[in-house]
């Protein structure tokens, strides 16, 4: 069973005057079948936590560890990453001049399993999570990005999580963004990839509202670049009806 491990993480960026520590010790274990949500304020390095996982190059680990299966995710590149089964739904994903959709996936899914997936084969595939996820096949040949709405970024996302089966996926604020009938048919799709057991899921956001479609597991309170307190689905209750100012004024932040 694929087993996600991030022990005193430290991670920093190059701001003006100097590197900047935004996460601060993130101890957290994510294991084959579980969803995590981790929720807190704007500004407490939860989209930093998602990149430094992913390999984004603008942030610096300086300290601890992150394993999955025991093998050293922060040796890997980005590539190496996403072979080994790391998936980063990007929260504001960037246009790709001139490649569609279609190609896109495929040579992701290319990169993900190490050889190019029967044509025929991939076809069907892509048509039927496209089906599940209530895009117009005509999607498939849009350029990667260009012109999408806030939601079909979001259907775009949570497609190539269904197509491309990670041991972990990382979802960032998946819920910005999306009107309610978005939402739902999202959350869905997260659920379809979910109910497989076969994915550990991070689901980071700043409202609640996405876990009443998606039941985690675990929910951690970020706050000031580390979990300041863990607990079960109720816990996210706590967080709607009291926000975040206890664990903000509580000194977690920096
Ligand atoms: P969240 O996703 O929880 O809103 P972020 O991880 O985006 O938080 O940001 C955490 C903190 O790190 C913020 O104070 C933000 O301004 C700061 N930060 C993030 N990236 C950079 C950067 N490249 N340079 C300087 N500060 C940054
Ligand atoms: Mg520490
Ligand atoms: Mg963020």
């Amino acid at each position: 069973m694929a087993t996600l491990e991030i022990r005193d993480l430290h991670v920093s960026v190059e701001a003006e005057n100097g590197p900047r520590e935004i996460l601060k010790g993130v101890d957290l274990t994510v294991k084959q079948g579980e969803t995590h949500a981790i929720m807190g304020p704007n500004g407490s390095g939860k989209s930093t936590l998602a990149y430094s996982l992913a390999g984004h190059p603008k942030y610096t680990v300086t300290g601890g560890s992150v394993l999955l299966d025991g093998e050293d995710v922060l040796e890997m590149s980005v590539d190496e990453r996403a072979r080994a089964g790391v998936f980063l739904a990007m929260q504001y994903p960037v246009e790709v001049p001139g490649v569609s959709v279609s190609n896109f996936l495929r040579t992701a899914a290319t990169a993900v399993r190490g050889e190019a997936p029967k044509l025929r084969l991939w076809v069907k595939e892509v048509k039927e999570a496209m089906a599940a996820l209530q895009m117009d096949p005509a999607f498939a040949e849009r350029n990667v990005n260009e012109g999408f709405s806030g939601g079909e970024k979001k259907r775009h996302e949570i497609l190539q999580l269904e197509l491309l089966k990670p041991k972990v996926a990382i979802l960032d604020e998946t819920d910005s963004g999306l009107d309610v009938d978005a939402l739902r048919i999202v959350s869905e799709g997260i659920n379809r990839v979910r109910s497989s057991g076969e994915v550990g899921t991070l689901l980071v956001t700043h409202y609640t509202r996405i876990l009443r479609y998606i039941k985690p597991d675990y929910v951690h309170v970020f706050a000031g670049g580390r979990i300041v307190e863990s607990g079960g689905a109720e816990l996210a209750d706590k967080l709607e009806a009291e926000g975040y100012e206890a664990y903000v004024k509580g000194g977690a932040s920096e």
